[in-house]
């Protein structure tokens, strides 16, 4: 059995522009999938856009100066959709989520989301750095165009830590290889051991402070990451689509499946729980 895809957008992640919660509780049961959680973008850091650069027009109203303001979570919306699904699918056990951004750059407005929304699983992630003039900031993969692509990892890889050291109120860091996504494909390729010291090092943190790591398919992770995870003390893994559209739900899973078996991991008790270290 495939295990729960704990990482998915619908409708109500403002970037999902093709995301339907309904359709995607649909393909989890085509999939035979147990268990799937909703963690929706709850996105508060604004972002400067480069010259010329491009956006959906479903975007435009969000657009004030060339800056991009992500929209806040509909809280009420999403809870009242989720137990539409759970009543439609009650075969499918249907965590709520959220995927925080920078959480740690916005306490008070990240603790007052999860007292709103209660919700069962809590992703903390990293899609933002400063812009080069230190004004703004930008996603992470604009940073490509003006710094060497080592750099843009170290950096996230730094900004990871900082979160994992200031902020405590999530259960699984999301895609701690973000930026591997956008990694410019006229450089010499990716090597996960140029940085082992900084993977290690976030690993080490995440691991002692009892988060959870997760092996997001958007981009394989690789093996080797996983493999630090455990040898810094790692004890649980989630497995996550990242999926921002119905069709890409559960996909890579059994790659992943594979990979997480080999480095040392194992199913949890329920469908939906974490695995963990065997
Ligand atoms: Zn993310
Ligand atoms: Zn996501």
């Amino acid at each position: 059995m495939l295990p729960q895809d704990s990482h998915v957008h619908t409708q109500w992640s403002w970037d999902a522009l093709a995301g339907s919660m309904e359709r995607a509780c649909q393909r989890a049961v085509e999939l035979g999938l147990p268990s799937v959680a909703f963690t929706e973008h709850a996105d508060v850091t604004p972002w400067t856009l480069e010259q010329g650069e491009q956006v959906p027009e479903a975007w435009h109203p969000l657009l004030a100066d060339g800056v991009l303001t992500p929209p806040p979570l509909d809280v009420d919306g999403y809870r009242q959709c989720l137990e539409t699904c759970r009543e439609r699918y009650p075969d499918l056990r249907i965590l709520s989520g959220v995927e925080l951004s920078e959480p740690h750059w916005h306490a008070a407005r990240v603790q007052a989301l999860l007292e709103a929304g209660d919700f069962e699983r809590v992703l903390a992630s990293v899609h933002s750095a400063p812009t080069a003039d230190g004004s703004g900031f930008t996603e992470v993969s604009s940073r490509y165009g003006d710094q060497p692509p080592a750099e843009v990892v170290r950096a996230y890889l730094v900004e990871t830590v900082r979160l994992i050291e200031q902020f405590e109120a999530f259960e699984v860091l999301a895609h701690i290889d973000y930026p591997v996504r956008y990694w410019p494909a006229s450089e010499k390729p990716y090597d996960p051991y140029d940085f082992e010291e900084e993977y290690r090092h976030a690993l080490r943190l995440l691991a002692a402070a009892g988060k959870v790591l997760e092996v997001n398919t958007r981009v394989p992770l690789h093996p080797q990451v996983l493999a630090w995870w455990r040898a810094e003390g790692g004890q649980a893994i989630t497995f996550a689509s990242d999926a921002h559209d119905p069709a890409a739900l559960a996909r890579g899973f059994g790659d992943a499946v594979h990979m997480a078996e080999a480095a040392g991991f194992r199913p949890g008790r329920d469908p939906h729980s974490f695995w963990s270290r065997s």
